[in-house]
């Protein structure tokens, strides 16, 4: 972004934001997401299946963006632009639509598996919806999110197809590794803090996807090959300092599902992750210390 950008946006953002009570600003944000089919259709299927949805501005609110099952509220950080608010807006509205029982206490491999499929969901999402919209609302999503954007334009494009564009934008969600890293970062804050990882308990791809995706009226899901597609290296791969911070958490819980992960090597190469036991490790060092003593 160059010196000039940052101004202008800074003085769009004033422009737009003086002179508008919080219902008008909503209201505009509604307009321009609803004049698009995907961003309509979010929307209203959101309503249809949550009639107290209720939209607000958070000013000071940590993240652009944010959707509160319990309330059936989403949030929207004011600071940032209308056209930025338009796709965040279909980010949590999809959110909304997600089946929530994903979320109940699980392994720490299914909860990182289901957070990210959540997340890539609500990105194609915004990826259609940038797409449809044109002009500044496709600019700013492109800025901020080139692979996605161009896996969902590019497919769309090519195929004419956008079921197929859905499918690769969700897919590229997964490619851009610190936004992976990211998620996944949230996921161990979380699971930790609520005491919330039940290692007994793992979900499947299938219920997974089936949890992130949902179905079209139609019965019909925008991904339609099997979902075992999620355990593969591009989706399931943890780096280093994600790793790092799982094992210990991992080993606090008894939890041995990072088994079937992957990991990203140092240099740059990703290879199966296979976690030490404890039982092990206690062995290897007591072999060590007789080794010592002989
Ligand atoms: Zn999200």
């Amino acid at each position: 972004m160059s010196t000039l950008d940052i101004l202008f946006s800074g003085f769009f953002r004033r422009e737009t934001a003086v002179g508008r009570s919080e219902e008008e600003r909503i209201a505009d944000i509604l307009k321009i997401a609803e004049s698009c089919p995907t961003g309509k259709k979010v929307l209203d299927d959101a309503r249809d299946r949550h009639p107290r949805l209720k939209i607000r501005l958070v000013p000071g609110m940590e993240h652009m963006g944010g959707y509160n099952p319990r309330g059936w509220t989403i949030s929207l950080n004011p600071s940032f632009c209308d056209e930025k608010l338009v796709t965040t807006l279909i980010h949590e509205a999809s959110h909304s639509l997600q089946d929530e029982t994903i979320f109940e206490p699980a392994n720490l491999k299914s909860m990182i598996m289901s957070t990210r499929a959540c997340e890539a969901d609500a990105s194609a999402h915004e990826a259609a919806v940038a797409t449809e919209l044109g002009g500044k609302v496709r600019e700013e999503y492109a800025r901020m999110h080139p692979g996605i954007y161009r896996a969902y334009s590019q497919t769309l494009q090519e195929s004419g197809d956008s079921r197929r564009a859905f499918a690769e934008a969700f897919k590229a969600w997964y490619d851009v590794r610190p936004y992976v890293a990211l998620y996944d970062a949230r996921v161990l804050k979380y699971a930790n803090k609520l005491d919330h990882i039940m290692p007994s308990t793992e979900f499947t791809p299938e219920k997974i996807l089936r949890a992130a995706v949902p179905a079209a009226a139609e019965g019909k899901r925008y991904i339609t090959e099997d979902a075992s597609f999620l355990t593969e290296k591009r989706f399931l791969t943890l780096s280093r300092k994600t790793l790092f911070k799982a094992r210990y958490v991992s080993l606090m819980y008894g939890d041995g599902s990072l088994n079937g992960t992957f990991v990203e090597g140092k240099d740059g190469t990703v290879k199966p992750y296979r976690s030490i036991s404890l039982k092990r490790t206690l062995k290897s060092l007591v072999g060590v210390d007789k080794g010592r003593g002989a």
